[in-house]
C-alpha cells in the first residue's frame, strides 16, 4: 500500500502543485484546507506524513501541530512544516511544537522528496513496532505502552565529526550547555574507532570536513553494526543540498544548514534522540513478548511451536551423530473432574504445580513443553531406552506420591498416564510421526487403568522395577 500523506495548505494552488509532485512519485495525498480540518483527517484518516504550512487563517500551523502531538493517537506521525519564512525563530518554534521537519517554499524537488522518504521510512518502523506491542498488550503479555514520543530526553552522548575550531567550539557550548556530552573528532577513522569503543545516541557529521567527505562516512556509519541504529545529523552549507539528499537517501536522519542556530541545533538533536530512545524501548517490550510467543503464559513451559522446532532440530542432528531421543507424553487423569468439582482456577493450580513438579524431575538439559489443555510433552536428548523408562516411572510417581496443594481446596491426589518412544541414532521420524507414536502409548496407558507407564518397544513398565534407581540419574544439568 502507497503511503499516505496529508497535506494541509489555505492556498489551494500550493496544496495542487505538492500534490501532483508526491502522486508522481506514488504517494497517495490527501488535502485540508484549514487546522481544523487538518485535525480531523489526521484523526479519521491516519495518514503517515503530514506537510503543514505555518501560515493560516485562524488555527496556524503551530497550534496544530501542538493539538497534533497531544493527542496519542496520532502524536507519533511525522510533521513537516512548510513555509515561506526562513527566520530560524519559527523553524525553532515549529520544532519546539513537536514539528519534526522543515522545508521552505518554494518546495526544493530534492529536498521534499528525500526528507518525506526518510520521514515514511521512520513512520513505518515506528508502525511496525507499534502493532508488535499491540499484539504483545493483547496478549497479555506486555502492559499498555507507556512509551511516549514526548518525554524529556535524558543526558546523552554526542559524537560530532568536525574539523573547523570555531564551529566545534560552538556545538559543543550548545550541546554541553544542556547537560549532554560531547566527543568531538576531526576524521572519519577517528570517528570509526570512537564509535566501535563507546555508545553513542547521535552522531553529527560535518559535510565540509578538509580531506574526506562527510557523506561516505555517513554511509559507513549506517552499515556499521554498532551504529545502525544511531541518529545522524549532517552538516553543511547551502550549496551542500545535493550532497544532503544523497545523505538522507543513504540513511542519515536529519541536516542542519550553516550558520547554526544554537536552538534549531538543539530542538533537532532532542526529537533525533527521542526517537532512538522511543524505538529503543518498543524493541525492548517486543522481545519479551517475542519470547512469551514461545513460552507457555499459564506454566512457563515452552509452547507447541517452540518443541517442535525444537525437537526437529534435533532429530536432524541426531540422524548424523546417531544418538537416540527420548519423547515422553504425560496427559493428567480424569483431569476435567478437577474442573468440574473445584472450578478452572484450581485446575489451573494443579496445571502449574504439575508444571514445576515435571520439571523438578528432569534433567536441565530435558526440554519440557506445555501442548495444550493438561497434556505435556518432554524430550529426553541422547537418552537410552532404560533411562527413559527411569525417568518416566519418577514422574508418574512424583505426581502420585505428593498430593496438590492449592488455595481453594483441600490437597488433591493427582495422577498422570504416560506413553514414551525412543527415537534411534538412524530414523528420520516427522514431528507429527513422533508425536502420534507417543500419543498411542499414552492411549495404551489410559486403556490400561491410567496412573501407569507404556512404551512403544517394551509395552507397559513394571512400577516395582525400576523403584531402587529411581535416583540413579540426576535431576540437574551436569548428568
Ligand atoms: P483423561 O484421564 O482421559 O485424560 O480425562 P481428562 O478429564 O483428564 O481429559 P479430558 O480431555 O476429558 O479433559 C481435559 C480437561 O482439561 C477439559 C478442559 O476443560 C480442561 N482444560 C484444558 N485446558 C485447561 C486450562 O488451561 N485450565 C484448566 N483449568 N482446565 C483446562
Ligand atoms: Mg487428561
Ligand atoms: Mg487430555
Amino acid at each position: 500500500m502507497a503511503a499516505r500523506i496529508l497535506v494541509v495548505d489555505d492556498i489551494l494552488p500550493n496544496i495542487k502543485l505538492l500534490e501532483a509532485k508526491l502522486t508522481s512519485d506514488y504517494y497517495d495525498v490527501i488535502t485540508a484546507m484549514n487546522g481544523e480540518e487538518a485535525l480531523q483527517k489526521a484523526k479519521e484518516e491516519k495518514p503517515d506524513l503530514i506537510l503543514l504550512d505555518i501560515m493560516m487563517p485562524g488555527m496556524d500551523g503551530f497550534e496544530v501541530c501542538t493539538r497534533l502531538k497531544q493527542d496519542p493517537n496520532i502524536a507519533h506521525i511525522p510533521v513537516v512544516m512548510v513555509t515561506a519564512l526562513t527566520d530560524t525563530q519559527d523553524r525553532v518554534k515549529g520544532l519546539e511544537c513537536g514539528a519534526d521537519d522543515f522545508l521552505s517554499k518554494p518546495v526544493n524537488d530534492t529536498a521534499l522528496m528525500s526528507r518525506v522518504r526518510s520521514l515514511i521510512r521512520l513512520k513505518m518502523t515506528i508502525d511496525e513496532w507499534r502493532t508488535r506491542e499491540m499484539t504483545a498488550t493483547q496478549l497479555g503479555v506486555i502492559q499498555e505502552s507507556s512509551v511516549s514520543i514526548h518525554e524529556e530526553i535524558e543526558p546523552s552522548n554526542v559524537l560530532l565529526v568536525e574539523d573547523m575550531d570555531f564551529e566545534v567550539k560552538k556545538i559543543k557550548d550548545t550541546i554541553e550547555s544542556k547537560g549532554h556530552t560531547l566527543q568531538t573528532v576531526s576524521t572519519g577513522l577517528e570517528a570509526l574507532k570512537y564509535v566501535n569503543d563507546h555508545a553513542y545516541d547521535l552522531l553529527i557529521i560535518s559535510l565540509n570536513l578538509e580531506n574526506e567527505d562527510g557523506i561516505r562516512l555517513c554511509s559507513h556509519l549506517r552499515s556499521n553494526e554498532k551504529t545502525r541504529n544511531t541518529p545522524i545529523i549532517m552538516i553543511g552549507g547551502d550549496e551542500d543540498i545535493e550532497r544532503i539528499a544523497r545523505g538522507l537517501e543513504l540513511g542519515a536522519h536529519d541536516y542542519i544548514v550553516r550558520p547554526i542556530d544554537r536552538n534549531e541545533l538543539i530542538a533537532r538533536m532532542t526529537t533525533q534522540v527521542r526517537r532512538k530512545h522511543f524505538q529503543e524501548r518498543l524493541k525492548s517490550s517486543y522481545e519479551v513478548s517475542l519470547s512469551m510467543a514461545l513460552t507457555d503464559t499459564l506454566t512457563g513451559l515452552y509452547n507447541r511451536r517452540y518443541l517442535e522446532v525444537h525437537l526437529q532440530r534435533l532429530v536432524e542432528n541426531n540422524k548424523k551423530v546417531g544418538k537416540t531421543i527420548g519423547v515422553i507424553y504425560t496427559d493428567i487423569d480424569h483431569f476435567k473432574d478437577v474442573n468440574d468439582t473445584y472450578g478452572h482456577n484450581v485446575g489451573d493450580e494443579v496445571l502449574k504445580i504439575f508444571s514445576k513438579r515435571l520439571m523438578e524431575n528432569l534433567r536441565g538439559f530435558d526440554l519440557v513443553a506445555r501442548l495444550g489443555g493438561e497434556e505435556f510433552v518432554a524430550i529426553l536428548p541422547d537418552t537410552d531406552e532404560k533411562t527413559a523408562h527411569i525417568i518416566a516411572e519418577r514422574l508418574r510417581r512424583s505426581i502420585m506420591d505428593e498430593s496438590f496443594s492449592t488455595t481453594h481446596a483441600e490437597p488433591l491426589t493427582i495422577t498422570t498416564s504416560i506413553g514414551g518412544v525412543i527415537i534411534e541414532g538412524g530414523e528420520s521420524p516427522t514431528i507429527t510421526q513422533i508425536l502420534e507414536r507417543a500419543d498411542a502409548q499414552l492411549y495404551l496407558a489410559k486403556s490400561n487403568g491410567r496412573n501407569t507407564v507404556f512404551f512403544e518397544s517394551t509395552g507397559q513398565i513394571d512400577p516395582h522395577q525400576y523403584e531402587s534407581q529411581s535416583g540413579s540419574i540426576s535431576k540437574d544439568s551436569e548428568s
